[in-house]
């Protein structure tokens, strides 16, 4: 049943990863549109995966409802989870939309007030039929939607599923849809400790233990090629964020400021390139969370109000690391990947349980991994430098002015950025002792982030979101 919103809003349980399953590199690391993986990604492929359930009862749809609970009603307009559902239930996937075809895909359902499904057209009056259920939370997630088709034969089809982060979703009922069936890694962990001890074990660095794992999905030729695409994706959306400009949509009237930002820096000359570095991370993490905003190409990293931050500080180490190539970038986001795992196993990436310290936090984090690691560092230090890039991000609020991924969304990823960075010259200034540990902070995150009051949890009722007016 329902609950109606009281101060704290939390289910009380959570659709947490069980911490024994398998999780890939291309389950943390997917490619898809903005701007929210939790309220755009996730909804579009519960609309997807809720669509070819239908479609193995045979019979012609007549009708379909669609509810939003918890934080997809309260701000999935301004993260567009409306269009979501309805590109979903057309057959669009994040992965293959193309973002420039959306707008029409969107206006011709409004036009009509007809989706055509692959079980052909279905009547869909979005006033009707696409509830936001504001203030209401179901057990067991903040971001839950709840689908029903009615089909001809008078029987109806009902499914409930959770977004419960970075693009990943669960039916309820069922298991975690990770490609987790029947794999056994080599050197599987759940904690930072049992990583380290793994590297211990076998003298191998935290990216090759990841490399090898992943020989459970694929062979390593197949990981590398899938590591390159998903840098590309992450230096296309670079590339384009640095192109456009205009404003960004949503009515907050946000000017894009990358393309302006790199045409000045540019503008210098060569020999101060280097004292403006992180200018530079500051525009490459920019220009992402624009790209970002304006519904654009981007790639989970972990999420995508925090996809800024792993490809600024990969952009960092190609353009003012000396001697860096594409295994470098490999070793970058396989490093990345193994502290990932370890917020998804023993915590959470959503925002809407964690607040923004589950987001920007742990890109923060995993972005200070992979630069230590790419620049030399121990498996020590490694994990010590993932810790610092969590432990000055607790606390975190998640407060999005109108619900949009925006304000303090894309600066904050420049901020996650410039302190990975810091981060990862801290810990290898060090020999990798240290104070609080990985698994120490990751927990503390967790405990802070249930703590934390559901209006700081990407409702939009609280922070930034009710202090600054709208005009
Ligand atoms: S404040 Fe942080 S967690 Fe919240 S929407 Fe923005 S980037 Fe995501």
């Amino acid at each position: 049943m329902p609950t109606e919103a009281n101060q704290d809003n939390r289910p009380r349980e959570r659709s947490r990863i069980d911490s024994s399953v398998a999780i890939s590199v291309a389950d943390l690391f997917t490619i898809g549109i903005g701007p929210s993986s939790s309220h755009t990604v996730g909804p579009m492929r519960a609309a997807f995966a809720f669509i070819e359930e239908v479609a193995k009862a045979t019979q012609p749809v007549t009708a379909i409802r669609v509810e939003l609970f918890g934080s997809l009603a309260l701000t999935g307009h301004g993260h567009a989870t409306d269009r979501a559902i309805l590109l979903g239930l057309s057959g669009e996937t994040p992965e293959a939309v193309d973002p420039a075809a959306i707008p029409g895909i969107v206006d011709a359902i409004r036009a009509e007030k007809r989706i055509a499904t692959i079980l052909g057209p279905v009547p869909f009056d979005e006033e009707r039929d696409l509830i936001f259920r504001k203030g209401e939370f179901l057990e067991g997630h903040s971001n839950a939607i709840r689908f029903a088709a009615t089909l001809a034969n008078g029987a109806t089809v009902e499914r409930e599923y959770h977004s419960v982060g970075g693009g990943a979703i669960v039916a309820v009922g069922e298991t975690l849809a990770l490609r987790s069936h029947n794999i056994v890694q080599r050197h599987p962990f759940a904690s930072a400790a049992e990583m380290l001890a793994a590297g211990e074990e076998t003298g191998l660095s935290i990216a090759a233990i990841v490399a090898r794992n992943e020989e459970a999905w694929r062979p390593r030729a197949e990981t590398d090629a899938l590591l390159d695409r998903i840098a590309e994706a992450m230096n296309g959306s670079i590339e384009r964020g640095m192109r456009e400009e205009g404003l960004l949509p949503g009515g907050l009237k946000v000017k894009r400021r990358a393309k302006a930002i790199h045409a000045r820096l540019r503008a210098q000359p060569a020999d101060q390139q280097y004292a403006r570095v992180f200018e530079w991370v500051s525009l490459f993490a920019l220009a992402v969370n624009e790209e970002n905003a304006a519904g654009g190409r981007v790639v989970t990293a972990p999420t995508n109000g925090a996809a800024g931050v792993i490809p600024a500080v990969i952009r960092y180490y190609r353009d003012f690391i000396p001697g860096a190539d594409a295994e470098g970038v490999r070793c970058f986001l396989l490093t990345a990947s193994a502290i990932g795992f370890l917020y998804k196993k023993r915590a959470s990436i959503s925002a809407a349980e964690m607040g923004c310290q589950g987001e920007v936090g742990v890109a923060c984090s995993m972005a200070a991994a992979g630069l230590a690691a790419v620049l030399g560092g121990t498996n020590a230090q490694i994990e010590n430098a993932a810790e610092i890039g969590m432990e000055h991000n607790l606390g975190l609020t998640c407060d999005p002015i109108g619900g949009l991924v925006q304000i303090p969304c894309i600066e904050r990823n420049t901020m996650g950025a410039v302190k990975a960075i810091n981060a990862a010259y801290l810990a290898l200034q060090g020999d990798g002792r240290h104070v609080v540990s990985l698994d120490a902070v990751i927990e503390t995150m967790r405990q802070t982030g249930e703590d934390m009051q559901s209006r700081y949890k990407e409702t939009s009722l609280g922070g930034l979101a009710v202090n600054v007016v709208e005009c």
